[in-house]
C-alpha cells in the first residue's frame, strides 16, 4: 500500500498511526481441535472418494474453517480455527458425492460445500447444527467444460471450475460466460449458481441466476436436476430458481449448463461526472429509461462523493488533475460515473455516443476514457489489501443492497447514517463511501465500503455496525442482500424480506432434499431444522 494511501486514510480515520501492529496469528500458533470422526465413518468416506481424497491434515481443516467474512478474517488472524471440520474432502464426480451423502446421513455429519471459499457471509464456516461431526467437500477436482454447445451458445461446466479456467475454456470457441465477479479469480461456477452473484459487467451480460439453464444437484434425497434446455417452458413453476441460490443448504450443485456470448471485440470507454450522487443516479435511470435497451453500457458503475474523493486522492497526478478541473466547472463534490460498451462490432462507439446525449442533457461533464479503463485494470486487485489494512489497525468492509429508483436516494442516506453513527458509537471515527454498479429498469444496487480504526474488540464492532446497518436496509424495505447471499449473516434478516411462510416453504423444500438436515446448517434458512416442530 503506498505511502500516500497511507497518510490519507490516517487523517480521515484520524488514526495516530497506520503502523503494521496487529499481524495475524503464525500458522503454527493457530488453535484447532481434535477431529470427532469415528474410524467407521472415516473408512467408509475413503470408500467413496478414495482414502488421499478425504483429509483430517491440520493445513486442509484450518484452510477450510472459514472464508472471507469480516469475522472468518478477524479469527483466523486471531488463531482462532477452533470450528474446522473434522475432514476435508476433494470429489472427483456426482457419484462419490452421492456415496460421501449417504454416508453422512446414515451418521448424522454435517456437510458443506466449498468452491473458491470467497463468502463474505458466512456461507462456507463449517457449523456443526445439531451434529458431533462435520466435513467440508471442496469441489476443486470437479474442474472441466463437459459440454459446448455453440450454435444454442451454451456450455455445461462443472462445478468446481474457477472464474479463469471457465474462460479459459470458452476462450478458444471466441466465447465468453461474461460474469466477472471481482472475486472471479478464486469463485467457482458451483459458488456463483448456489449464490445468485453478480458480475461487474452484470447490467450488460446479467447475473449469474440470469445465465444459468439447468443444475444438476445431489440432494440426500438423490439426484435432482432442475431446468432444462428448452428456450422457453410453461412446464410449471420454475424448480431451478429454487435451486439457484440454495446455498449448499438443499444439496451440492455438481454441474450447471449456462448461456453464453461471443468474445466482445471491440470496448469503448467513457466516464462522465455529476453534480452530486443524487444527479448521478438521476441520469443513469434516464439512460436506462430513455436510451434504446441495446446502447446499455455493460458496465456501469457511479461512485458517491466520497469514494470519488478517494479516486481523485489515491489515483495518481492525472485522476488529481480532474478534480480540480471539475471543481473550476462548479462541482465541488463531484460523483464520478464509469461506463464501458462491449460488443462484436464498431457498434460500441455509436452506442456510447447516443447515450452520451442523455447523459448530457442529465447535466453530466464528459471526463474522457481514463478513469474507466484505470479502474478495469485494478478491478480484481482492491479487496487483497483488506489483510494488510488490518495489520495496520484498520477495519474494512462492505455490504450491498438494492432498491427501486424511488427509494434509491433514502436508502443510500439511511443506510450510510445507520454505519456512521454506529461506527462512531465508540469514540472512533469512521468513513463511507458507496456506489451503483448495477443497474435494472426498475432500480439499482448499493454497495457500501466502510472503514475505521480497528476497535480492542474487532468482532463486537463489526457485529455492532453490521447490524445497524441490515436494520437499517430492512426499515427501508430493500433486500439484504443485492448479491453477497444469505450465509449465516443475513439469515436472521431473511423473514422480514419473504415472511414466515416463505421461510416455511424453504423449511418444505429443505425437509423433502435433506430430511436429516445434514446441508449446510446454519446458512441460508434461520433456525436449524431440526428446531422446527
Ligand atoms: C474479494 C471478494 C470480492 C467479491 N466480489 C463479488 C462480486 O463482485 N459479486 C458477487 O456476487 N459476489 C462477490 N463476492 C462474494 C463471493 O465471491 C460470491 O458469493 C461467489 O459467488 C462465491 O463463490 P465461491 O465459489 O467462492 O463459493 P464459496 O464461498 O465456496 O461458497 C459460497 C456458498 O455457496 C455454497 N456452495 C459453493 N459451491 C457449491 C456447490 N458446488 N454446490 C452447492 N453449494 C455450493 C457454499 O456452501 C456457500 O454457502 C466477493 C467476495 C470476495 C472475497
Amino acid at each position: 500500500m503506498s505511502a500516500n494511501a497511507l497518510t490519507y486514510l490516517s487523517a480521515t480515520l484520524k488514526l495516530a498511526s497506520v503502523k503494521p501492529v496487529h499481524p495475524p496469528a503464525d500458522i503454527t500458533e493457530v488453535r484447532i481441535g481434535e477431529p470427532v470422526l469415528n474410524a467407521e465413518a472415516l473408512a467408509e468416506l475413503r470408500a467413496a472418494c478414495g482414502t488421499e481424497y478425504v483429509s483430517t491434515e491440520r493445513l486442509d481443516r484450518i484452510e477450510h474453517s472459514g472464508g472471507k467474512s469480516t469475522e472468518d478474517l478477524l479469527r483466523i488472524r486471531a488463531g482462532d480455527a477452533l470450528g474446522a471440520p473434522d475432514a476435508v474432502i476433494f470429489p472427483a464426480s456426482s457419484e462419490e458425492i452421492r456415496e460421501v451423502l449417504a454416508v453422512c446421513a446414515a451418521r448424522g455429519i454435517a456437510v458443506t460445500a466449498f468452491g473458491g471459499g470467497t463468502s463474505v457471509v458466512g456461507g462456507v464456516s463449517p457449523l456443526r447444527g445439531t451434529f458431533d461431526a462435520a466435513i467440508t467437500l471442496d469441489m476443486r477436482r470437479m474442474n472441466k467444460m463437459l459440454h459446448l454447445d455453440p450454435r444454442s451458445r451454451t456450455a455445461t461446466f462443472e462445478a468446481g471450475l474457477r472464474g479463469p479456467g471457465i474462460e479459459a475454456a470458452l476462450e478458444p470457441h471466441g466465447f465468453t460466460l461474461g460474469h466477472f465477479p471481482q472475486s472471479h479469480q478464486e469463485a467457482t461456477l458451483g459458488g456463483y449458481v448456489a449464490t445468485r452473484s453478480a458480475g461487474q459487467a452484470s447490467t450488460g451480460y446479467g447475473r449469474s441466476d440470469d445465465l444459468v439453464k439447468s443444475v444438476h444437484l445431489e440432494t440426500p434425497a438423490g439426484p435432482l436436476v432442475a431446468g432444462s434446455t428448452a428456450p422457453g417452458t410453461a412446464a410449471g413453476p420454475k424448480l431451478l430458481d429454487v435451486i439457484v441460490g440454495s446455498e449448499g443448504a438443499f444439496g451440492v450443485i455438481t454441474s450447471a449448463t449456462l448461456k453464453i456470448v461471443p468474445v466482445p471485440t471491440h470496448k469503448s470507454y467513457g466516464s462522465w461526472s455529476f453534480a452530486s450522487f443524487t444527479a448521478g443516479a438521476e441520469a443513469i435511470r434516464r439512460l436506462r429509461h430513455e436510451g434504446l435497451s441495446g446502447d446499455l453500457p455493460h458496465v456501469c458503475r457511479l461512485s458517491d462523493s466520497d469514494e470519488t474523493a478517494s479516486t481523485f486522492k489515491l489515483g495518481g497526478p492525472k485522476t488529481a488533475a480532474l478534480g480540480k478541473y471539475l471543481s473550476v466547472r462548479g462541482q465541488a463534490t463531484p460523483a464520478l460515473a464509469l461506463f464501458l460498451w462491449e460488443g462484436a462490432t464498431k457498434e460500441t462507439a455509436a452506442r456510447k455516443r447516443r447515450s452520451a446525449r442523455i447523459l448530457r442533457a442529465a447535466g453530466g461533464i464528459p471526463t474522457g476514457p481514463i478513469p474507466a479503463r484505470a479502474w478495469e485494470h485494478g478491478r480484481f486487485s482492491g479487496p487483497y489489501l483488506r489483510d494488510e489494512l488490518l495489520t495496520r489497525g484498520v477495519y474494512v468492509e462492505t455490504l450491498e443492497t438494492s432498491a427501486t429508483w424511488t427509494s434509491l436516494d433514502s436508502t443510500y442516506h439511511a443506510v450510510r447514517e445507520a454505519i456512521l453513527k454506529s461506527l462512531a458509537e465508540h469514540g472512533g471515527t469512521g468513513y463511507v463511501q458507496s456506489h451503483i454498479s448495477h443497474i435494472y429498469p426498475d432500480g439499482a444496487s448499493l454497495y457500501f465500503t466502510y472503514l475505521a480504526g480497528v476497535e480492542s474488540d474487532g468482532l463486537a464492532q463489526h457485529a455492532r455496525v453490521k447490524q445497524a446497518a441490515s436494520k437499517a436496509i430492512v426499515a427501508a424495505g430493500s433486500t439484504i442482500t443485492h448479491h453477497h447471499s444469505v450465509g449465516t449473516d443475513h439469515a436472521p434478516y431473511l423473514g422480514a424480506e419473504i415472511g414466515a411462510l416463505g421461510l416455511d416453504v424453504l423449511r418444505g423444500i429443505k425437509n423433502t432434499l435433506d430430511p436429516a438436515g445434514i446441508m449446510n446448517p446454519g446458512k441460508l434458512i434461520p433456525a436449524a431444522i431440526k428446531e422446527q416442530p
